[in-house]
């Protein structure tokens, strides 16, 4: 690990009222010392944790006045010695007190460095630094309160007990096997089945909403399916025209695609493949079957959409096909023309919802909103304490709970207890990665590389 002193300015680059340079690192104090200029004292002598006022110089040019904290490692956000610097919030002012710093002989913060030192130092698990972007990026009320219960630590605290257990279990069997003479496996087996199961069952239960929490909090991955003209791109646009809509464009998650998302309040749609049915707009383009079994396997939610005026054709049961194993819709666009079917008839033998819209007025599409905000359980989400939604943490668990599995049918078979141990540990370190025990350097490097600057 490094031992420099780092620096960046953590308020991003944009003006505001104020802005803060972090310096932190062994020697971090006596290296921003002769740029702080404090009333009757040195930033050597300055009290922790408080602020002080005073004119920030290089040499003896003035570069701003501002509040000045010094944060004694380990309480601090890095847990190391920490300056910071609470500047007039201009990118110049910022960028010219950052440049006095690293002029000292600090270094420039790769993004996320700060907290992968607060990691390093033992200050956060990896799980609970993952939880600070979580928290930045939060984009509504769920992702918050998601993110904030993973920073304050429940989460990493429950996956400790269930790690307790599974080594205290491995622990008993490991000294059985290695001195039998003083610990007995007698009724060891019988005890320890319906212990597993129970640990089994504590991470089951934190992943059955997870697939439903990451809907909610980074959108729900929408793919709108349709015959050439049934209206697909109006619909797009009508959602992206929807009163607090936000559109950005945002590379598809596995394709070269750019997925535009959209705010209908708590709801986020990430609408898929949507250069795909603009370009499909035109008639004479094939019905791109393929291209639309792509998006489907990629949603949470299809759309199919029919020209709603018009009795539905072959290749509409062709996608309809596409929408057996995921939460589909039915929509009967251009209704203003006239129904050619009754919505309900037409849901009943097509078994989906079916929702009568016009993506030109925009009819119908409010109860199609209210539908999916149901469909994907938004209130009863919210009350859930912990939520996972990381896919690394959902991908660990579940190899947790396919290693307890493995143990359970060791143990039924009555299996040589080294086996049982091989499982057990396998959880063990599946959980352990989780908070970033044994995680490797690219693993670390990856999940930090995701963080902003001055973080
Ligand atoms: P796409 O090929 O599925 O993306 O279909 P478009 O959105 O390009 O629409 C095809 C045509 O249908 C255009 O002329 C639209 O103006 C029209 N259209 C789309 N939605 C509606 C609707 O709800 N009512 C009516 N009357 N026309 C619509």
């Amino acid at each position: 690990m490094d031992h420099d002193i780092i620096a960046a300015i953590s308020t991003g680059l944009t003006s505001g009222g104020i802005g803060i340079v972090r310096v932190s690192g062994p020697g971090a104090v006596e290296l921003c010392a002769p740029l702080a200029e404090l009333k009757g004292r040195s930033l050597k002598e300055a009290e922790p944790n408080h602020l002080y006022y005073g004119k920030i110089r290089r040499d003896e040019q003035l570069l701003d006045e501002g509040l000045i904290t010094v944060l004694k490692g380990p309480k601090s956000y890095t847990a190391e010695d920490t300056v910071e610097f609470q500047c007039h919030g201009g990118p110049f002012v910022l960028k010219s007190v950052l440049e006095a710093v690293l002029a000292r002989g600090a270094r420039l913060a790769e993004p996320g460095e700060f907290t992968k030192r607060a990691f390093l130092n033992g200050r956060l698990d990896l799980s609970e630094a993952e939880a600070v972007i979580d928290l930045i990026r939060a984009e509504n009320e769920l992702a918050r309160h998601t993110a904030l219960a993973q920073l304050s630590g429940d989460f990493s605290r429950r996956i400790g007990g269930i790690r307790a257990e599974i080594l205290e279990k491995t622990a008993y069997l490991e000294a059985a096997l290695d001195d039998p003479e003083h610990y007995s496996l007698e009724g060891f087996g019988e005890a320890l089945a319906p212990r597993l199961k129970a640990l089994k069952g504590d991470i089951d239960s934190l992943l059955k909403d997870s697939d439903k929490g990451r809907v909610l909090t980074e959108g729900i991955r929408t793919a709108i399916l349709g015959r050439p003209n049934v209206g697909k791109s109006s619909l797009l646009n009508a959602f992206l025209g929807f009163e607090r809509a936000i559109v950005t464009g945002i590379p598809g998650t596995t394709r070269d695609t750019i997925e535009e998302s959209c705010r209908v309040g708590e709801l986020v749609l990430r609408l898929l493949d949507t250069a795909g049915i603009r370009e499909s707009g035109d008639a004479v383009e094939a019905l791109g079957i393929e291209r639309a079994r792509r998006s489907a396997e990629e949603a949470d939610l299809i759309l199919l959409m029919l020209d709603g005026s018009a009795a539905p054709g072959p290749e509409d049961e062709a996608l309809r096909a596409l929408c057996r194993h995921k939460p589909a819709l039915l929509l009967l666009n251009k209704a203003d023309l006239g129904l050619a079917a009754d919505p309900a008839t037409l849901g009943k033998a097509w078994d989906l919802p079916c929702f009568a819209i016009s993506a030109k007025t925009g009819a119908g599409l409010e109860a199609v909103t209210a539908h999916i905000r149901e469909r994907f359980c938004l209130e009863e989400i919210r009350q859930q304490p912990l939520l996972v939604t990381n896919l690394r943490h959902k991908a660990l668990l579940e190899q947790a709970v396919q290693s307890l599995s493995l143990a359970l049918e060791s143990l039924e078979l009555g299996a040589p207890e080294d086996l049982l141990t091989i499982d057990l540990m396998d959880a063990y370190r599946s959980l352990g990665l989780i908070l970033g025990e044994e995680a490797d350097e690219d693993l670390i490097n990856e999940i930090f590389s995701k963080f902003c600057m001055g973080k």
